[in-house]
């Protein structure tokens, strides 16, 4: 399919009427769980290692950029769709000065906030607070002093899909990862692996009505064949014990990198989650946080089944530098 350079641009606003209330709604709903629970959960291995992930790309590129900040003493990070607080200890171990965090579904900041306000020692600053950061500008709820010293990092993990709904909602969240990013800021994160998806979606059988593929682990289903938005193109993701067929929608990389680019956000890194794994597996301090995170034994022998281990692949990891 042809498409324009800017043809976005020209595009009018598709809105999908009630997506962004099935998601606010069901992260919403979705209860905190205990130490031992979460354990417990059927895709623990799978959670591990999407954890171990975002650390390795915390280490590689947020903590460079938070040792060379201005600041006194480390930097100011902005965790933009934060969840329930998942990375508040990876943030502490990069020993930052302050987070500012958001997050559209206001039960998961409360958790988050709380999360941050037990965590023993607390070694950073924190505000939270719940915001539809790709309607509206992290100003309707920081102040202007909160906002004076700029991030040294923006964080976005597992959810900067939702924002590619529509141009105008994936405009306000670059304008808000890069209005208040400094220059040589490191904007990192995760997002499902567009060409995968796709490629997976081409292979279906051309008779098939049924487009949807995964496995007992998760599914995403598609609701049309041949249209391929740029924006708007939704499916429906299904993980086990975690994501209960919530709309999300492609983010095609050539376009987000040619829209990030006109907000001076440039890509310095992008890997696919295995390649992560098989760049990092030997290397001395990711190996033994693989086996401190119960990602793998001692032996270097994997804690997720297979059907896990092809879920976990659809995700890639990015980088971008502000220049
Ligand atoms: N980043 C966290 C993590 O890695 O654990 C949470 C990831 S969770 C899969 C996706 C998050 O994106 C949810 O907490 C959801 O509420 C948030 N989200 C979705 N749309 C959003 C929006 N418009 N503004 C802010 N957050 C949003």
């Amino acid at each position: 399919q042809s498409r324009e350079p800017d043809d976005y641009q020209e595009r009018p606003a598709k809105r999908h009427a009630g997506d962004v209330e099935m998601v606010v709604d069901h992260y919403n709903l979705r209860p905190e769980v205990g130490v031992k629970q979460r354990k417990e959960s059927p895709i623990i291995g799978l959670k591990n290692f999407n954890n171990w992930v975002k650390s390795v790309l915390i280490t590689q590129f947020g903590h460079p950029a938070l040792a060379s900040s201005s600041s006194k003493k480390r930097g100011k990070v902005l965790d933009m769709g934060c969840g329930k607080g998942g990375d508040l200890i990876k943030w502490g171990k990069a020993r930052i000065r302050e987070m500012l965090a958001v997050d559209i579904a206001h039960v998961s900041v409360e958790q988050a906030r709380h999360r941050w306000a037990t965590m023993r020692p607390r070694r950073f600053d924190a505000s939270f607070a719940a915001l539809d950061c790709y309607t509206e500008p992290l100003t309707k709820v920081f102040t202007p002093e909160q906002l004076a010293q700029p991030f040294d990092v923006v964080s976005m993990q597992f959810c900067m899909h939702y924002a590619f709904e529509t141009a105008q909602k994936a405009r306000c969240m670059l304008e808000n990862v890069s209005e208040w990013l400094r220059p040589g800021g490191i904007f990192l994160g995760t997002v499902p692996n567009a060409d995968q998806l796709l490629a997976r979606l081409d292979q279906l059988p051309a008779d098939s009505e049924d487009l949807s593929f995964g496995n007992s682990v998760y599914k995403i289903r598609f609701e049309e064949r041949t249209s391929r938005p740029l924006f708007g193109h939704r499916y429906y993701f299904y993980l086990r014990d975690a994501v209960d067929n919530v709309p999300e929608y492609i983010v095609e990389w050539d376009n987000f990198v040619q829209m990030a680019a006109q907000y001076g956000l440039h890509p310095v890194f992008k890997k696919e989650f295995h390649e992560v794994f098989e760049e990092n597996r030997e290397h001395e301090d990711f190996k033994q946080l693989m086996v401190r995170m119960n990602v793998c034994d001692a032996t270097g022998a994997s804690s997720m089944e297979d059907e896990e281990w092809e879920a976990v692949n659809i995700y890639i990891a990015f980088a971008f530098e502000k220049r």
